[in-house]
């Protein structure tokens, strides 16, 4: 029998535990005294007490242990509301081949393959529209991905390392690459490496946090990937942690966390597939090996703010397509995006002298449906031909960026 364990579409995210393991070493003084290098933060407290700290109905449920008690007394975790408070991701992913020299293994190095990490950089320059255009429920967002890899080796005595060693390591990144705050470094993670805060043998896919500078941490559970990933070996991990950094780049328990919700962490996943223009095609929680249409590549789905706090979402609150990105500086901010919602899915909208007015129900004096549905129609192809546009061009420009960088190695 399979234990549950092994089973891909039960890997769950750990951020959120690993942010309550961070927020208890700055507020309760009794752990972070025995908080040792190579300790992890689930030796502060069992894991599964770590990932609900934060959600008060689980509060009375921990204080009932006299243990758990003890050593939280005094101790207060903030809650995360539906809404980002701070402002979203407005950056660049950078991908590391990060490279393990394990000492007791004769000094063998492990790393993930270059072919490997530049379909994962592949991968996420399809993800990253999408995912952008669900995060724009939050607020003003933006994703671009750098098409090199940064090189960086460690050497380790066994196979096993800890987030404050990836912490250190992704400053030491930052640094050497003069890499900006509103960077991000993304590690995806070897198989026989072990990550002690997000071990894969307790279940863990990733999760993302925050040193100098936000990072993403993704376990890799297979070799010779595809942008399509059907086998489920690192895509739904790394779109989940790439779309809950955009929305919370902190990681510091203000905003919410925007995939849970839509599984692995509280249901089944709901994945959103895209064709090979990055068309939306659906939302399931079938599996890629067992969807009845042709995709390019999927992501893990992204819960509407109204249900950013639930443990699972609702079904229609994780399977929808994706929000049109347009941000406007009218005054009427609000109500300008009440239209732009209602382009995608809701009630028939136009616009007045003073800002969107629905079309009321009943009779009208002329065809003011029929034209207003035409007209939506037309906005959303254009809208659309005008993303597809945009990514051409910016596939056309990395392609350009890397044939001159080519050119010049060429020279030298
Ligand atoms: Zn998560």
């Amino acid at each position: 029998m399979t234990h549950p364990k092994d089973s891909p579409a039960l890997r769950v995210c750990s951020t959120r535990q690993i942010k309550n393991g961070k927020h208890l070493l700055q507020v309760a003084p009794r752990l972070r005294e025995n908080f040792k290098p190579g300790d992890r933060y689930g030796d502060l407290l069992p894991e599964s007490v770590l990932a609900h700290l934060h959600k008060p109905e689980a509060w009375a449920a921990i204080q009932s242990s006299p243990e758990h008690a003890k050593l939280l007394k005094g101790v207060k975790l903030p809650t995360s509301g539906n809404a980002a408070t701070d402002p979203l991701f407005k950056g660049i992913l950078h991908f590391v081949e990060m490279q393990f020299k394990i000492q007791n293994q004769g000094n063998n190095v492990v790393a993930v393959s270059n072919a490997d990490l530049s379909t994962a950089i592949d991968y996420s320059i399809d993800a990253a529209t999408p995912i952008s255009e669900y995060s724009s429920l939050y607020g003003t967002n933006s994703i671009a991905i750098s098409p090199t890899t940064i090189t960086y080796g460690v050497t380790l005595s066994d196979n096993i390392f800890t987030d404050q060693d990836l912490q250190d390591w992704v400053n030491k990144i930052a640094a050497n690459n003069n890499l900006p705050t509103s960077a991000c470094v993304v590690v995806l993670c070897p198989q026989g490496v072990i990550n002690r805060d997000g071990d894969p043998g307790n279940g863990i896919g990733g999760y993302h946090s925050m040193a100098n500078l936000p990072y993403i941490f993704v376990n890799v559970f297979g070799q010779n990937l595809t942008v399509a990933d059907a086998p489920f070996y690192y895509a739904q991990i790394l779109s989940h942690e790439i779309a809950e950094m955009v929305v919370d780049p902190l990681a510091n328990a203000v905003n919410p966390e925007v995939c849970d919700p839509c599984g692995p962490n509280c249901q089944t996943v709901f994945l959103d597939y895209f064709d090979a223009t990055g068309n939306y095609i659906s939302t399931t929680q079938t599996m890629p090996q067992s969807v009845n249409f042709q995709y390019a590549f999927y992501i893990n789905g992204i819960v509407q703010p109204a249900s950013a706090t639930a443990c699972p979402a609702p079904a229609n609150a994780c399977d929808y397509s994706p929000p049109l990105r347009l941000w406007v500086n009218w005054n009427k901010y609000e109500i300008w995006n009440w239209l732009i919602g209602s382009l995608a899915d809701g009630p028939l909208w136009v616009i007045g002298p003073h800002g969107p007015v629905p079309v009321p129900p009943g009779p009208l004096p002329f065809d003011a449906r029929e034209r207003a549905e035409r007209v939506r129609a037309n906005i959303i192809e254009s809208i659309r031909e005008l993303e597809l546009i945009g990514t051409e061009l910016t596939r056309e420009k990395l392609i350009g960026a890397l044939e001159k960088r080519s050119q010049k190695k060429g020279k030298a």
